[in-house]
């Protein structure tokens, strides 16, 4: 007989060893429908599992939060049993569960999306037979056997330390795998392919290329067709498709994962950095500028020589080697080290837009998102212990309100200390509770990651959500008790003793042209007024009307605002057309009455056009607007 503990404290008894899924039916035949898996003592396992002994069960319905993990890794199962159907020479290596869906790495012929429609009907059938899925273990030594001339799975046993290892079986298919899984593949059914791509066997180039082939699933029809899309629209707003559309950037091959910018590409940057600027000097930030090479000496000294070179492209000078700088900071505590400081100094805000590099992969390049130069929105903070939560708290505003003036909502994540790290107890304790306080003081929630902050300190992520409810890691405060030892950096204190100011690392932004990249999808194109590249253009009817537009963008350009005439001998619906399609904020078109009157017609992106307007009230209220940093894309509201 057995005792089974439910998480409400009911126990129940069973004479026969029962399943979990006659457990579940015991309760209700809806439960039993409901539940994908089981967590047995702390453990998830498969619903069909035996239960062979008092244990605590906690049923994982499709609503847990672990179910959806559960389902995509079943789903990745059935894909794999459609591929083989379909490509009898595929070798399977690994296919788990990712944020959105599920992939499988697989050794074949390319594939692209037009195969999809032939894998996906294999899937079908798969599904509606509603195959029971079933858990086997077997031997080490049987195992190997079985997977005679499967290379991937090969290696992956021989590199187990388990005396079992454990099979999923379902119709004519097994893999290898930990479980847990749903009953049956009838679960799979709101499935869906949506993107294949390459990728090396174990992330290493030199080792076979394999197709990685993407799905999503989900437990109903509905979650599906929005997750799609949610797709649909992002493909729309992919930033490198805008960027060439909009004639932002570029890459070229003879410098993979260097963006160029072009001239509008500079008008975005420039507005986005000047914002940033006003925003840090208005914080007290002092800027600074260091090299982007420095020698071997100082990367030693920064520990970056040791610990980060494989990501790091070296030259030499003079027979020196240098190192072309990932990261600002040692150029910046060299600046610090330059003369004493007194600690009535402290807080010193030093900040830097400096021009990194870092070494990525070829394959894993994307676009402005992942690449090898960018530039970090950096800042260097030293002050005194005394001096931590006001600082954190200092940066936790400002950064609230840059990405507010983006609409861009953002969450909050604190990491702890992790198991190897420098430092002492009670400099970590002053460090977290630092941090801790602050965030309290501050009064958003946020997550703890406990024992996942960096080696020398830890650090508080600021995680943005854009207009597609994606989030991305740009903002990032990082206390280091290290950093200011190796460069033995100090302050003088009011007991006219040295001692160790406390560095803390931070950015808003994170990557420029990363931030840049998410800003181009968040907005799909359509900045606000005050950041887009060409703020307005002005189209006049005919030639005779040439002379009064020049005028006009003469005095709009001195005005300050970023503007153009298109004097074309086009129509002018087509010129207003094209202009909505470059998002052009401010369309000024220019008619016979426009010339007479001295005003101007005004298109504006909300669709509305006001006629009639005088230079005066035109310039006055789209200065306001800039000048204000508004978003919205109605700019006259009258
Ligand atoms: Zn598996
Ligand atoms: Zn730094």
């Amino acid at each position: 007989m057995v005792n089974i503990t439910l998480p409400d404290g009911d126990i129940k008894a069973f004479e026969l060893f029962p399943t979990g899924l006659d457990v579940a039916k015991s309760i209700s035949e809806g439960l039993a429908r409901e539940c994908v898996a089981m967590e047995m003592d702390d453990k998830l396992v498969d619903l069909t599992a035996t239960i062979d002994h008092d244990a605590r069960i906690r049923f994982i319905t499709s609503k847990e939060p672990e179910a959806l993990d559960i389902l995509r890794h079943s789903a990745a199962h059935v894909m794999a049993q459609a591929v083989l159907r379909v490509y009898k020479d595929a070798k399977l290596t690994i296919g788990p569960a990712v944020e959105d869906g599920f992939y499988y790495d697989i050794d074949m012929e390319p594939v692209s999306e037009e195969d999809f429609a032939k894998i996906e009907a294999e899937i079908k059938k798969i599904v509606k037979a509603k195959l029971p899925v079933r858990r086997k273990e077997v031997s080490k030594a049987k195992a190997l056997e079985f997977y005679k001339g499967e290379p991937y799975k090969l290696e992956m046993i021989s590199e187990l330390d388990d005396a079992t290892i454990s099979f999923y079986e379902q119709g004519e298919f097994t893999d290898l795998c930990r479980g847990p899984h749903v009953p049956h593949t009838g679960y799979v059914k709101h499935i869906k392919l949506t993107k294949v791509s390459g990728a090396y066997w174990r992330a290493d180039p030199s080792k076979p290329q394999l197709q990685r082939i993407y799905g999503t699933v989900f437990f109903s029809k509905k979650e599906l067709k929005d997750h799609l899309r949610f797709l649909e629209e992002a493909k729309k707003r992919n930033h490198r498709k805008i960027g060439q559309a909009l004639d932002l950037f570029s890459f070229h091959e003879e410098a993979p994962g260097m963006p160029f910018f072009h001239p509008k590409g500079m008008e975005l940057w420039n507005a986005l950095l000047d914002y940033w600027r006003a925003e840090h000097r208005a914080d007290g930030y002092v800027e600074t500028k260091t090299p982007i090479m420095l020698n071997r000496f100082l990367w030693e000294r920064s520990g970056h020589w040791e610990n980060y070179r494989e990501n790091m492209y070296i030259s030499a000078i003079d027979d020196i080697e240098y190192a072309i700088k990932p990261m600002n900071c040692p150029g910046g505590m060299l600046i610090y080290r330059q003369k004493p400081h007194s600690y009535r100094e402290l807080p010193l805000r030093a900040a830097e837009v400096g021009l990194v590099h870092r070494h990525e992969l070829s394959g894993v390049l994307s676009g402005l998102f992942r690449v090898r130069a960018f530039h970090q929105d950096d800042a260097h903070l030293y002050m005194r212990p005394d001096q931590i939560q006001d600082e954190i708290l200092g940066i936790l505003k400002l950064s609230e309100r840059m990405y507010g003036t983006f609409g861009l909502g953002f969450h909050l994540e604190l990491s702890t200390r992790p198991e190897k790290s420098i430092g002492t107890d009670e400099q970590w304790e002053t460090a977290t509770n630092g941090l801790e306080s602050a965030l309290k003081a501050y009064g958003k929630d946020y997550t703890l990651n406990e024992g996942d902050g960096a080696f020398y300190g830890p650090k508080i992520d600021l995680h943005i959500k854009d207009a597609l409810a994606r989030t991305w890691q740009c903002g990032t405060i990082q206390l280091d008790m290290a950093q200011p030892e190796r460069f033995d950096l100090y302050y003088i204190d009011k007991d006219n003793e040295k001692h160790r100011p406390i560095m803390i690392h931070r950015t808003v932004f994170g990557s420029i042209e990363r931030f840049l990249g998410i800003l181009i999808e968040h907005f799909a194109g359509k900045f606000p007024l005050w950041m887009t590249p060409l703020q307005a253009i002005i189209l006049p009817l005919n030639d005779d009307l040439v002379p009064y537009s020049n005028e006009v963008h003469t005095r709009l350009k001195s005005a300050g605002l970023r503007v153009e005439v298109d004097s074309r001998t086009e129509s002018l619906n087509k010129k207003v057309r094209e202009a909505q399609l470059n998002y052009i904020p401010l369309i000024l078109t220019i008619g016979g009455k426009e010339k007479e009157g001295r005003t101007l017609a005004v298109r504006t992106l909300d669709g509305k056009v006001k006629y009639g307007v005088s230079h005066e009230t035109f310039l006055d209220t789209v200065l306001a607007h800039i000048h204000q940093r508004k978003l919205s894309l109605e700019i006259f509201t009258d």
